[in-house]
């Protein structure tokens, strides 16, 4: 039942690290795979962890991060 909705846009990510460099939490992390420039993208993991910070997407100097409250929703 996380609070928070994280969604990273894969084909603006640049792969610069910064965004998990950032996470208070520790949970965004470096993909495995790449995008169509050839950049792993950066991801959540525990998305349920996730704080609503919005450290990462301010740092993302790609604007590839994007932060939703999710009101009210347990189910996931
Ligand atoms: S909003 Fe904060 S806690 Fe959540 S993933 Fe981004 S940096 Fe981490
Ligand atoms: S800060 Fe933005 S561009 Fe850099 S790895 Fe994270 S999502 Fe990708």
């Amino acid at each position: 039942m996380g609070k928070f909705k994280l969604t990273f846009h894969a084909e603006r990510c640049k792969g610069c690290g910064l965004c998990v460099a950032v996470c208070p939490k520790k949970i965004v992390s470096m993909g495995h795979q790449v995008n169509s420039k050839g950049y792993a993208p950066a991801g959540v993991e525990n998305e349920e962890a996730c704080i609503g910070c919005a450290s990462c997407a301010v740092m993302c100097p790609d604007g590839a991060i994007e932060i939703y409250q999710a009101e009210g929703g347990s189910a996931k």
